[in-house]
């Protein structure tokens, strides 16, 4: 039997470029998911990026929410993949089962982001993104996006949208609908508040705490007076102003894969006190890549 080829890539033919269509970009889409929403599905198959194009990832928690998340996922693979127009179809899809024990105890809204639920959520989250991030990005992915389950709108061009700016990290606004009683009618709010830029006071506090200590952001305990991308949208004004962020969320965020593929990744510990996706915003900039917000460029969350 013949020893199988050796496949050869050269990184320097991968293009990563402001206009991933024409250059024939892969994407790859990153999602872990402890629950399935009908309306990520559904956001995900109108985004207009080719198909083709596109891988998508998966990590989900061994738990019975993650075994029912499981099987409704794959149904709608199948429904996609299979029976649904050629068009509709990825390129590939990869699901990946979490391997590491306690799994997260599944938490409503309010009880997940209690902060002292915060660290051990952080760390395992983080967990769960470098081990789905390190089994999927191949030699000729062009981009990462990262996007939650929970995000069920967006605009259908999100990839070109985000990739046009041409930045190592470009993060759009994450804000969430709700009925407004007040109102008594339909309204939005921000989400998302891991999407900062750095303050004195919150240098300040980290460089009073232990080595292991991490700074969270949006709990009225620990102000931190960072200016957080989640208040500067302004209705009206252009949804492509670029500002300069020293966090991220992973709501949703799209990186040039050449920042993974130079070592950034989510922290399960203290770094610079800084954990998951805003210790990762920390260690891109550390490895020289910038992160951008896009402020007027909205994204929605599941409202639970
Ligand atoms: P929040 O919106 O910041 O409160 O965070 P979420 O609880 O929505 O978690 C962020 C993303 O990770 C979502 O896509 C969740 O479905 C997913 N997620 C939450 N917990 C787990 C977990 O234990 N394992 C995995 N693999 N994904 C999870
Ligand atoms: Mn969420």
């Amino acid at each position: 039997v013949a020893p199988p080829p050796v496949i050869h890539y050269n990184l320097n033919n991968v293009t990563i470029s402001a206009n991933p269509v024409q250059n024939k970009e892969n994407v790859l889409i990153l999602t872990p998911m402890a629950r399935f929403y009908q309306g990520y599905w559904d956001n995900l198959l109108q985004l207009t990026y080719p198909h083709e194009l596109i891988t998508l990832g998966f990590i989900l928690p061994k738990n019975k929410e993650g075994n029912a998340a499981t099987t409704e996922l794959q149904k709608q693979i199948a429904k996609t993949q299979k029976s649904g127009p050629e068009k509709d179809r990825f390129k590939s899809i990869i699901i990946l089962r979490q391997d590491f024990d306690p799994p997260l105890p599944s938490q409503d809204e309010g009880e997940r982001h209690k902060m002292q639920n915060q660290r051990g959520r952080r760390a395992a989250m983080a967990k769960a993104r470098n081990s789905l991030l390190f089994t999927t990005l191949g030699p000729s992915t062009s981009w990462v996006l990262w996007l939650d389950a929970d995000i069920v709108e967006t605009p259908r061009t999100l990839i070109q949208d985000l990739a046009r700016h041409d930045k190592p990290l470009t993060a759009p606004n994450c804000f969430q609908r709700y009925y407004n009683t007040d109102s008594k009618k339909m309204d939005e709010r921000p989400y998302d508040f891991n999407n900062w830029q750095d303050s004195p006071t919150a240098q300040e506090i980290a460089s009073k705490m232990g080595p292991d200590d991490i700074l969270l952001e949006g709990y009225a305990e620990l102000a931190t007076y960072r200016a957080l991308m989640a208040y500067m949208y302004k209705e009206g004004e252009d949804i492509h102003q670029e500002v300069p962020l020293d966090g991220v969320g992973g709501t949703a965020l799209l990186v040039k894969a050449d920042v993974h593929r130079d070592g950034a990744m989510f922290p399960a510990f203290s770094f610079y006190h800084l954990i998951e996706t805003e210790g990762f915003a920390k260690m891109a900039k550390r490895l020289g890549w910038q992160a951008t917000g896009l402020p007027n460029y909205k994204v929605y969350h599941y409202n639970e």
